[in-house]
């Protein structure tokens, strides 16, 4: 039952630029503010491909963002299964739910 798994603790480094999760089972996952703006799920960002392959269309280029670093300007929570967060570029029409933020989770050593 993995729907079961949600988080208990989201912390949101500003300073450092990085959101932290801590799920019901006890994982801790950081996940690095620029690569959560560039994950973003939305369809804006996505360009209606499937998102999980990052392959090398020429499409694609269209609809990725330059690497910069990101800020967060508020997450808001929406309902009980996703948060939306406020990108400091004014983007905010991305949902995260839970099921993608555990699979976004980056391996962090020493969990
Ligand atoms: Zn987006």
């Amino acid at each position: 039952m993995t729907s079961a798994i949600r988080p208990t603790g989201i912390t949101l480094n500003k300073r450092e630029g990085f959101l932290e999760i801590r799920w019901s089972d006890d994982a801790v996952c950081r996940y690095p503010l620029s690569e959560l703006r560039e994950a973003c799920p939305c369809v804006e960002c996505r360009g209606g491909h499937a998102f999980m392959g990052r392959e090398h269309d020429p499409e694609d280029i269209l609809t990725l963002t330059p690497k910069r670093s990101y800020s967060v300007e508020r997450i808001d929570m929406i309902g009980n299964y996703a948060i939306q967060p406020v990108w400091d570029d004014g983007h905010h029409t991305g949902l995260y739910t839970w099921e993608y933020l555990r699979r976004l989770c980056p391996k962090t050593a020493g969990v």
